[in-house]
């Protein structure tokens, strides 16, 4: 179903000569689609157009591919992601952080902001990334996941329990929920959900989120705020709202193929100018003293795993340091074991480094996240590889016939990993999750 463009919307935009009629007719057009690539994983073979400038992964694609339908898709080697968002990776490169960052991704679900950032830091580092609202978590665990980064945590936090976390990062990544002017192409149903009173709303909770999450960040930290919305209230109001209540400073950043906002404080990609949505980017920096951080007081529920043998061959234990929560094993940076203790027992963590598995007297039972991490699986675990019609069955859940000796196995498409099997000499047993399946017909 098509929907219009909102007509409050629309003389809003005719009234404002940043926007204007470039803007509504761009609105009406098909929208680009991009990627960004893997950096850690095979190159997947997609109708790759042109690169995305300001994006150090990211390209254009000359058409928009079944993505369902390939497994490099699955096993974490691009993600789809419009390229007005990717500006968040010229932004990094110009801050000033140190070497081995801590940065927090407060708004993260689905992940796109946050594998570029993983894809930024590069293994150096921890990434915390953090949604509200549950279900949203659990899919953007699952896409960290597939990424492959060990350090990562997910958590499913509200932004005010960041509290808990005084001055712990130095840098907040602010993608805020907004009134969505910017998806009107891409996601029409989005036009049927923009009022003027929905706008305002937005603003309010903005203004909230940020207020509330500033305390978690280090004097001389960075917040980067971004938007996918046009209006000024969401954007330029609420940067010189944040600026003066928080008496944080303006960063200047240079973004030359975007277009700089009507305050001259931030950035826009504009359809009407670029092949992208649309996107607004912001800097501010913390000037005043942080609280120092918060000693830890509860019980310690994590433990330091010491029995590596029982990893089997299975992880490289190099310069990672492991610990057991519960009956299960995850690897995590050595630097950042202290912080991860705080942050477990302060947050709600849904995933915790790298998950290896649940050792047993027979073995490790080994978790899908170790299957999909280049930074923790050996090099010594037998794969299988498989077609790509195999790849897709195996994907969708189903077993077949298949040569190989009896045990755990890698299965690969294009030498990358997929997951797990458990051979039972012709056929096998399929171990991977079940709520990543992919449900739509193969055939
Ligand atoms: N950064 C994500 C990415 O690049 O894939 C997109 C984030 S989306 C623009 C905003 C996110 O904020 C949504 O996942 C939404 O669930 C979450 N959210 C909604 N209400 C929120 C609130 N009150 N506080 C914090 N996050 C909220």
């Amino acid at each position: 179903m098509s929907h219009a463009l909102p007509a409050d919307f629309t003389a809003r935009v005719l009234q404002d000569p940043f926007l204007g009629q470039p803007l509504l007719d761009a609105l009406e057009t098909v929208s680009p689609t991009a990627v960004r690539l893997n950096p850690w994983k095979t190159k997947a073979d997609l109708p790759f157009k042109s690169p995305i400038s300001w994006s150090r992964n990211g390209f254009l694609l000359s058409e928009r591919p079944k993505f369902t339908l390939d497994p490099l898709f699955h096993a974490g080697c691009y993600y789809p992601q419009e390229a007005g968002s990717q500006l968040l990776d010229a932004v990094l490169q110009q801050l000033d952080l140190p070497e081995e960052a801590v940065v927090l991704d407060l708004c993260a679900a689905p992940g796109g902001k946050s594998t570029l950032i993983a894809s930024h830091l590069n293994g150096k580092g921890l990434l915390v990334s953090n949604e509200v609202i549950g279900s949203r978590a659990k899919v953007l665990k699952e896409n960290l996941i597939k990424w492959g980064a060990v350090n990562t945590l997910v958590t499913n936090n509200d932004p005010a329990d960041f509290d808990r976390l005084p001055g712990v990062f130095d840098c907040i990544v602010v993608d805020a929920p907004c009134s969505g002017e910017g998806m009107f192409r891409k996601d029409p149903a989005a036009r049927s959900e923009w009022s003027e009173n929905n706008v305002d709303l937005c603003a309010a909770r903005q203004k909230r989120i940020v207020m509330d999450v500033w305390p978690s960040l280090k004097t001389g930290g960075f917040l980067v705020y971004s938007t996918c919305t046009f209006n000024t209230q969401e954007n330029e109001e609420n940067t010189a709202w944040f600026a003066q209540q928080l008496d944080a400073e303006l960063i200047r950043i240079e973004l030359p193929q975007a277009k700089q906002d009507r305050n001259a404080t931030g950035w826009y990609a504009l359809p009407s100018e670029l092949d992208t949505e649309g996107f607004y980017i912001t800097v501010l920096r913390k000037t005043d003293e942080a609280v120092s951080r918060k000693k830890s007081s509860g019980k310690v529920t994590l433990q330091t795993f010491k029995d590596l043998s029982a990893l089997d061959n299975l992880a490289n234990t190099n310069d990672l340091s492991f610990l057991q929560w519960m009956d299960f094993v995850f690897a995590v940076p050595t630097a950042f074991t202290s912080l991860i203790h705080i942050i477990h027992q302060q947050m709600r963590v849904i995933k915790l480094g790298t998950e290896l598995g649940q050792p047993t007297r027979k073995g490790l039972i080994p978790n899908e996240a170790l299957a999909l991490s280049p930074f923790v699986r050996s090099e010594a675990i037998p794969t299988i590889e498989l077609t790509a019609e195999q790849a897709l069955a195996y994907l969708h859940g189903d077993t077949f016939l298949l040569e190989g000796k009896q045990g755990l196995h890698l299965v690969t498409f294009n030498n990358e990993p997929l997951g797990w099997i458990k051979h039972l000499g012709n056929r096998f047993n399929n171990l991977y999750p079940k709520e990543w399946r992919i449900r739509m017909r193969i055939d």
